[in-house]
């Protein structure tokens, strides 16, 4: 990644069939937060579990890059904004995330630790069309862990940076996670995580 993010705006619950996983309601505009530059492991590695959480949980995603800085994009607009695209994963502590949530507290210690978002080598976008109907898949250790179809967000890239950017300038560099379909669970020490999202491949080892 030639150019270091000033922000990764993460997104929860795009797709319903993980929102139901979780037990929670399909949101009515998208919920978004966020993590911290220093949580990004650019072209993935070795990611070490933080020491206060015992139940961090992967969840494979499509990640875009906003190459040119803007604010009230419209969807129809969207593609002058997002300059690549690649897959990530959005590493949680979901045990914190759970207590912040019964206790009303943001998200940010449980979502943004040192290497919470592994993110692949980007890809040029050539139609932000294309990325709405590509196949994820996360296998740990050789086993498939989650699948599933960018056609299944409940909003589409068009629609998060239009989102996003009515709410805070969107700017060159920032990295978007669009959500995570079902299928999220834990990793533990020594675990190898491959994910994908069509062509664009992430290896993350799991510190032993
Ligand atoms: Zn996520």
């Amino acid at each position: 990644m030639t150019l270091v993010p000033g922000k990764i705006v993460c997104v929860g619950r795009n797709y319903a069939a993980h929102a139901a996983e979780m037990g929670v309601e399909r949101p009515v505009e998208p919920i978004l937060f966020f993590k911290p530059p220093t949580a990004l492991l650019d072209g993935g590695g070795v990611v070490t579990l933080p020491s206060w959480s015992d139940d961090v949980h992967h969840e494979v995603e499509l990640v875009v890059r906003i190459g040119a800085e803007g604010r009230d994009i419209t969807a129809s607009d969207a593609h002058r904004f997002v300059d690549g695209w690649g897959v990530g994963v959005d590493l949680t502590a979901r045990d914190v995330q759970t207590r912040a949530k019964e206790l009303g507290h943001p998200w940010a210690v449980a979502k943004g630790f040192d290497g919470s978002a592994p993110v692949s080598d980007l890809l040029p976008v050539t139609s932000l069309d294309r990325l709405s109907d590509m196949v994820l898949e996360l296998a740990v250790s050789g086993e498939i862990r989650q699948q599933g179809s960018t056609s299944a967000m409940l909003w589409t890239v068009r629609e998060l940076v239009a989102f996003a950017s009515s709410r805070f300038t969107l700017a060159r560099g920032d990295l978007l996670f669009t959500g995570t379909p079902e299928g999220v669970g834990p990793v533990v020490a020594g675990d190898r995580l491959v994910a994908t999202v069509a062509e664009a491949r992430l290896e993350v080892t799991i510190a032993p």
